[in-house]
């Protein structure tokens, strides 16, 4: 049975006072029973969460790491082994601001995945199509195309010890949502393309939805049947707005 995951993306926010305060924020905040939650702050601020939220039941995840599971000679990378000695769980790869701003592509994104994964990191990989492709009808071809790239990689099998983020690009900071039946369409297609080759991994995987996830849209996104939760960006920097959206994936 699949629990519901709430994740928040912090991005490149936050102070050291603004980091503490929202920590102090979440450790205060009752978490619904049966589902998982979890903050991805910047990696400077890690090990002070993670301190910060010890015995609160969420986990920390990072927003990158390196290629290579270990440390080594990789000037300005951090290694997921050092991720998860500093108690890492999760570890978001190929979010569309790294694949698009940055320019990873499928090749070194699909490193990271294995690297994380070998330092027993659990990898969210992100998906989603732009505007464009949507409105050239390409959405699942753009989608199916980046998990297919993980699965020829790596076999079905990578996915189950890992969640999916569905994250229409056109939706992210925008304040635009995918209507719950949209989002509900991506998410029943990429279950499918797994079971075609792996019937247990599809019914086991977390497929979370995000882009302008907030307290307001929240519970109809994740009362559709194959979305598990939300990846949640701007509306996670409040403590008050994620934990209404965590008691919405509660309900
Ligand atoms: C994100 O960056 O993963 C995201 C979903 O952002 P927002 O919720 O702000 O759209």
């Amino acid at each position: 049975m699949r629990r519901p995951m709430v994740a928040g993306n912090w991005k490149m926010h936050g102070t050291r006072a603004s980091v503490a305060e929202l920590t102090r924020g979440l450790g205060e905040m009752p978490i619904p029973g049966g589902i998982e939650v979890a903050v991805f702050p910047p990696a400077l601020f890690i090990s002070e969460v993670v301190d910060g939220l010890k015995g609160k039941g969420i986990i920390v995840g990072a927003q990158n790491s390196a290629v290579l599971p270990e440390e080594g000679a990789l000037t300005g990378e951090v290694a997921p082994s050092q991720l998860a000695e500093v108690g890492c769980k999760l570890v978001l790869i190929g979010h569309s601001e790294r694949r698009q701003i940055i320019g990873e592509t499928e090749e070194v994104l699909n490193r990271k995945f294995a690297a994380a994964q070998k330092s027993g990191l659990t990898p969210v990989l992100c998906v989603g199509e732009t505007l464009e492709e949507r409105e050239a009808g390409k959405t699942l071809e753009v989608v199916g195309r980046q998990l297919s790239s993980v699965i020829d990689a790596f076999g079905i099998k990578a996915f189950a010890n890992a969640v999916i983020a569905y994250e229409p690009v056109w939706a992210i900071g925008t304040g635009l949502t995918a209507s719950p039946q949209q989002a509900q369409d991506v998410h029943a297609a990429i279950r499918k393309q797994l079971a075609a080759q792996d019937a247990e991994v599809a019914g086991n995987v977390q497929l979370l939805y995000g882009g302008s996830v907030k307290a307001a849209n929240a519970a109809e996104l994740f009362g559709m049947p194959d979305i598990d939760g939300g990846l949640i960006g701007g509306a996670s920097l409040n403590a008050d707005e994620f934990g209404a959206i965590c008691r919405a994936a509660g309900n």
